[in-house]
């Protein structure tokens, strides 16, 4: 009959047999049957040297960082080279060891704690590392050799860096060699928290003596658990060594992008956090920056160059967690998101609410909230098809990132929800339909304006605006250079005229017009607004939402705010060429006019406006000034980097800008010293290196030539040639001294201004 396992007895016996029942080492003994007595036995685990287990081997490809090899020694003489687990479960009446040959005939060993003569090496830690096929033996006679010549430096180390050996096989190593009192060394963590005295000799030995009598751990973690040093300690002292940064996890952001570069499976056996992506560097967190493994692996894996930062263990554990628990788990998100008391202004009543309904409103309500509270401008609903999971994403500064995944059972509840509260007809699924809903947190009014689009494979998408994420900004933060803004407030002043402000969707007109607009609201002045919609509300204006879907258009709210007695009028968007007459001519009836074009620059919207049927001779005189106005995105304050550019971009910023008029304008000339600011990337901006949009302007104010030209149906060349004569400076020129203030850098303004 064939045996399953071996028992070797302490005094030299041997039995055969097959279990009874599953071995457990806790129990402290062995039910087995004896195949050659033919009857079950029952051994105390006392008197046993060791039991094999039989069998094929259960090999892992290559060897895992979890596992090392041990040379094991037992009273009864007999030898075994195996693999140990360093996760293996800990019992004290033993440890299980594995075999390392492929043609080995048993699966697994057990040694009883009494078996033991000994479980380590005699010779000198580079064989060790050699016979264990961790480093060629070439590699060791050089480290020897540079061993020589760096006295003070150890073996270990060495190799460590040499051969990349885990640092965990190379500590393990020591330990083996100082076991056995032959060598007296120290771990090079212990040699690092020496040097910065956070501990002496002595206590590194004692660590390093208990490290060797069975507890596997790393030495500082010994240290710390003797209460010798704390976590933050040991992670500063060894970050200091290596010249990184500690960062705490819990305030940090995770960039998707950097999340996506590394596999999941490899994050939680690392250990390790992706933080952010810059161009090709790839910043991650590790809470052990003496593995060199680490870099390596991932430079491998990622093809990015790694930096590193220490984080302490702790929070990688707990930021691993939850990032990959997150997604899927409804409850979850609805708790990570702040739990802030808020309801739908209105709600219209519903017939039922299920667990699953409440589930559903609760996370709604807290993504509307969550992206008003961060200052997103849009949220975006993309249901996924099939059992694709529904995706949120914001956008925010004009740039889209995903910020949940859902599981895909809540995707037309999630969307069914929105219709509710919006007061969409929620069994429409084939056409578009558009709605506004109102929250109420704290008082306060939330507004959202929203779109159902339907999209293939019978979903819906919604797109929501956030109207109340706009705040008036005072005038003097729009970020006007110092001439534009004095010639700007100055017009603003002026008895009488028109002020458009020109650009695309969402280039910050509104903003701009409701700045320049709380600048002269005072109590002696009647204010008058239309909009579409109101986005900005500010005391002391009267605002009027306009409805064209019910014949209720800008030049309605024009005609009714002149005979409404008013002093500014603002509208909100000169759509066609009655509206804009109108306004003109109210402004040459005494009152202040302020609107929006959607034109590109300056001059252009004079030659614009004529072509639409303005009498030209209306309109220059009305006319006050034009600004036309770009967006781009702002260098993040907290983590931008001074740089030295080279010659020849320099060379590029002057010729965009005009060589000659750089020269005149008086803008800084080429210098090694000369600075300017890039993008890095830190936890404040995710990682993106951008925060924020800084506005970049071109004003063209209106005077006596200006006034003739437009009079004469003067072209846009002349117009803009005047105009900058005069001191009007185009967007690209205002981007580039925005450049030279260190606020942005190239690429964003040719994007905005090319
Ligand atoms: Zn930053």
């Amino acid at each position: 009959m064939q045996s399953e396992l071996i028992i070797k007895l302490l005094n030299g016996g041997e039995r055969y047999g097959l279990l009874n029942q599953e071995f457990d080492p806790s129990s402290a003994r062995i039910d087995f049957f004896c195949t050659t007595e033919q009857r079950s036995e029952i051994l105390d685990l006392q008197e046993i040297c060791f039991i094999k287990f039989l069998g094929k081997p259960d090999l892992a490809d290559s060897f895992s960082e979890d596992e090392f090899f041990e040379d094991v020694t037992t009273l009864t003489g007999d030898r075994f080279h195996l693999r140990l687990k360093k996760s293996g479960k800990r019992v004290p009446e033993g440890f299980f060891g594995y075999p390392v040959e492929i043609d080995s005939d048993f699966k697994s060993i057990f040694f009883t704690s009494a078996s033991l003569k000994k479980r380590s090496h005699d010779q000198p830690l580079g064989e060790v590392l050699s016979q264990q096929g961790l480093v060629e033996e070439s590699a060791i006679d050089e480290a020897l050799t540079e061993q020589q010549l760096l006295r003070s430096r150890r073996v270990g180390e060495i190799l460590a860096e040499k051969a990349a050996v885990p640092q965990e096989i190379v500590d393990q190593a020591i330990s083996n060699v100082t076991s056995n009192g032959q060598k007296k060394s120290k771990a090079r963590v212990g040699d690092i928290l020496i040097e910065a005295k956070l501990v002496t000799l002595q206590q590194v030995e004692e660590a390093l003596n208990e490290q060797t009598s069975g507890k596997r751990k790393r030495i500082g973690l010994i240290l710390i658990e003797k209460g010798l040093i704390t976590e933050d300690q040991l992670l500063t002292a060894l970050a200091q060594k290596f010249g990184l940064q500690v960062i705490n996890l819990d305030e940090t952001k995770i960039s998707p992008e950097a999340l996506r570069l590394i596999p999941r499976e490899m994050i939680e056996r690392m250990q390790v956090v992706p933080i952010s992506l810059q161009d090709t560097e790839l910043t991650v967190a590790t809470a052990t920056p003496t593995d060199p493994t680490i870099s390596e692996n991932l430079r491998f894996a990622t093809n990015c160059q790694i930096k590193l930062v220490c984080a302490r263990s702790t929070q990688i554990g707990e930021k691993i967690a939850m990032l990959f628990d997150k997604h899927d788990s409804v409850e979850d998100l609805i708790d990570e998101l702040e739990d802030l008391d808020v309801v739908v202004d209105d709600e219209p009543e519903i017939d039922k609410i299920n667990e699953s309904d409440s589930k559903v409103i609760n996370l709604v309500n807290k993504v509307l909230l969550d992206a008003s509270n961060k200052g997103i401008s849009d949220i975006h609903f993309e249901p996924g098809m099939g059992t694709q999971p529904l995706k949120i994403r914001y956008r925010k500064d004009g740039i889209c990132y995903t910020v949940h995944k859902i599981a895909a059972t809540y995707k037309a509840a999630v969307i069914s929800r929105l219709k509710i509260i919006s007061k969409l007809d929620i069994a429409e699924h084939r056409r578009p339909q558009s709605g506004k809903i109102l929250l109420k947190q704290a008082g306060e009014r939330i507004e959202y304006r929203i779109e159902i689009t339907p999209t293939v494979g019978g979903q819906e998408d919604a797109v929501l605006r956030v109207l109340a994420s706009s705040h008036i900004i005072p005038l003097d933060d729009l970020g006007f250079s110092a001439i534009n803004l004095e010639r700007f407030k100055a017009l603003l002043h002026k008895p009488y005229g028109i002020i458009l402000c020109v650009g695309p969707t969402g280039s910050g007109k509104t903003t701009s017009l409701h700045s320049a607009l709380a600048e002269i609201n005072t109590p002696d002045t009647k204010i008058w607004t239309a909009e579409d919609p109101v986005e900005i509300t500010q005391e002391g204006l009267r605002q009027v939402q306009v409805h064209p879907k019910i014949g209720f258009n800008f030049e309605d709210a024009l005609r009714s705010f002149l005979r409404a007695d008013p002093d500014v009028i603002m509208i909100g968007e000169m759509r066609d060429p009655i509206t804009a007459k109108t306004a003109i001519g109210a402004s040459l009836t005494g009152h202040r006019v302020f609107s929006t074009l959607h034109t590109n620059n300056a001059p252009e919207t004079v030659v614009r406006l004529i072509e639409m049927g303005m009498d030209p001779f209306n309109f220059a005189d009305a006319m006050l000034g034009i600004l036309a106005q770009r967006l781009a995105r702002r260098l993040c304050n907290e983590c931008k980097e001074p740089y030295h550019p080279k010659r020849a971009e320099y060379n590029d910023l002057v010729e965009a800008y005009g060589t000659e008029q750089f020269k005149e304008d008086g803008l800084p000339t080429f210098s090694k010293d000369l600075t300017l600011m890039k993008a890095s990337g830190c936890e404040e901006c995710d990682g993106q290196g951008y925060s924020g949009r800084i506005a970049v302007h071109e004003l063209m104010v209106n005077s006596v030539e200006i006034k003739r030209a437009i009079k004469q149906n003067a072209g846009v060349e002349q117009i803009t040639n005047l105009a900058r004569e005069q001191g009007m400076r185009n967007l690209r020129m205002d981007g580039i001294q925005k450049i030279f203030l260190g606020l942005t850098d190239f690429p964003q303004i040719n994007k905005v201004s090319a």
